[in-house]
């Protein structure tokens, strides 16, 4: 059975009686409407710890003016369905006011990470993130905490704030999960109308075919530019950015001699899509 908790203290009361029983316990935050990617996190909690805490929060803070706050998809009894079929222990499920309690007046900001990519695009966002992210590392206390390599530049993010702020918790982070035709899963899928979700899956395919050929040690730069264009030719309205990064910094490169990764965001209809693939 999974028991949902809706205020910090009884969420501290729950983690407290398992740190008394010796138990380790991994964190997966989301924002629910949960899919097989957001799964594959809570199997590896549950396989690097012996309790799982799952946390659903849709949050304000990192939503700009004229994104999708207010239709973004949510379906609460599917989510628990799924997560107790996944074998989660517990779901902290605040509102709002539980999270920014009236007078809330501090934010965490990451400089450079989190002012670059989709720092840039999505102005606000990363600092919406990180401060949410560092609330629920304080209140949970995990040994590790789970995130997806889909949101790469977020995971990279979390770990340097837990760096910076000396939270004592290991972040992991796990594969993207695909569709078999390639796309990403996210929950804003959900919005592709029919024929935008045929064209999607072109996201992947460029990516992969730019981290194959910068690979090979085909030129960054031309390679950005290539990758964009067949973007737009398969119909996608506009590209935010299509870079190849250090894996590590997101710094810009010019060659791949160390990891690096390949990194998009473009909008499909009004669909705005997310990937990335290492080299
Ligand atoms: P979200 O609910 O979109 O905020 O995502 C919650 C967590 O699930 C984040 O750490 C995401 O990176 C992760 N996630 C979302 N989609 C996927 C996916 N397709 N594969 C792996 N992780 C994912």
């Amino acid at each position: 059975m999974v028991e949902t908790v809706r205020t910090i203290p009884e969420l501290r009361a729950a983690l407290k009686r398992w740190r008394q029983q010796g138990e380790t316990v991994g964190l997966v935050p989301t924002m629910g409407a949960l899919h097989e990617g957001h799964l594959s996190l809570v199997r590896h909690a549950r396989a690097k710890t012996m309790r799982t805490c799952v946390t659903l929060f849709v949050n304000p803070k990192q939503f700009g003016p004229g994104e999708d706050l207010d239709s973004y998809p949510r379906d609460a009894a599917d989510d628990m369905a799924k997560l107790e079929a996944e074998g989660a222990d517990l779901l902290f499920q605040p509102g709002p006011e539980e999270v920014y309690p009236t007078g809330f007046a501090t934010s965490v900001h990451v400089d450079g990470l989190g002012d670059i990519l989709e720092g840039e695009h999505r102005p606000g966002f990363f600092t919406g993130v990180a401060t949410v992210v560092t609330k629920l590392l304080v209140q949970a206390l995990p040994d590790i905490a789970v995130f997806g390599e889909k949101d790469y530049q977020q995971s990279l993010v979390i770990r340097r704030l837990t760096r910076d702020l000396d939270i004592p918790v290991r972040i992991e982070a796990v594969p993207i999960v695909r569709e078999t035709d390639g796309l990403a899963m996210s929950s804003r899928n959900a919005y592709l109308k029919a024929d935008e979700r045929t064209i999607a899956p072109v996201l992947f395919g460029t990516l992969s075919q730019v981290a194959e050929n910068v690979g090979r040690g085909v030129n960054v730069a031309e390679q950005s530019e290539w990758g964009m264009d067949q973007l737009l030719r398969a119909g996608f309205a506009s590209v935010d950015y299509l870079n190849v990064r250090d894996a590590e910094t997101l710094d810009e490169v010019t060659d791949v001699s160390r990891p690096a990764r390949v990194l998009a965001a473009a909008t499909l209809g009004t669909t705005r899509l997310i990937d990335n693939v290492s080299v």
